[in-house]
């Protein structure tokens, strides 16, 4: 741990505050806690490029322009799925990732500048398991968020019917893997993100000057 870092650590006073507002973002160092089991690919969800978020220290929502993977909330909240309410503590703490370490409620800086850096992909995670990663890949393709903002923009019947069709492929993937390929249900959040039609619909509410919705706060609606 840097001593930057140990400094952090040694003056946080572990009120829970943090992990209530939402679990970290991952990152590059981050890699062995999942790949360990120690954070699994079931507790986390991916925010796919194209989708609006708010990011630390930053007015408003901004697009994003690489996606991120996040811990999931718990309850359909915010809390962090690693927090352990009964105990007030994080049920990893001695190895919390990367972001918790170095947030820091009175100086938000470190994490600000450390939020964009070295984010962990699906492709990283999924490095071991080519099968899931080219499906990945492959609904990236054909699932596009940038073209289906692109569609929506446009406004005319024939983007309204592609929209459609990569919700309807988006929803079959979904639905086949889990019936078919015997697929943890709880698996698709991160493989996939929320749902097409989950986003389009929030991309909708934002093209018609609707206010923010908690989901479009780093992809929290729709994640069990
Ligand atoms: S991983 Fe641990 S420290 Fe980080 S937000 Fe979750 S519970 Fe809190």
């Amino acid at each position: 741990m840097s001593s930057a870092a140990t400094e952090l650590s040694s003056s946080c006073r572990r009120c829970g505050a943090c992990c209530r507002n939402g679990g970290p973002a991952l990152h590059a160092e981050d890699r062995p806690l999942v790949e360990e089991g120690a954070i699994p690919l079931r507790d986390l969800f991916t925010v796919r490029r194209g989708e609006w978020v708010r990011e630390p220290g930053r007015p408003g929502l901004v697009r994003l322009s690489g996606e991120i993977v996040k811990v999931k909330g718990t309850g359909g909240g915010w809390t962090c799925r690693l927090y352990v309410p009964g105990e007030r503590a994080c049920g990893i703490y001695d190895r919390r990732p990367r972001e918790c370490r170095l947030l820091d409620c009175r100086d938000p800086a470190p994490l600000r500048r450390a939020f964009r850096r070295g984010r962990l992909t699906r492709a990283d995670l999924l490095a071991g398991a080519p099968h899931f990663r080219d499906l990945v890949a492959d609904h990236e393709r054909r699932c596009n968020l940038e073209a289906a903002w692109g569609l929506l923009q446009a406004g005319d019947a024939r983007s309204a019917r592609r929209l459609e069709e990569m919700a309807r492929y988006d929803a079959e993937l979904r639905g086949l893997l889990v019936s078919r390929g015997g697929l943890d249900p709880g698996l698709l959040d991160f493989l996939f993100g929320r749902p097409v039609a989950m986003v389009v619909r929030l991309f909708r509410r934002r093209l018609s000057g609707g206010p923010a919705a908690a989901g479009e706060d780093a992809g929290m609606e729709g994640v069990p």
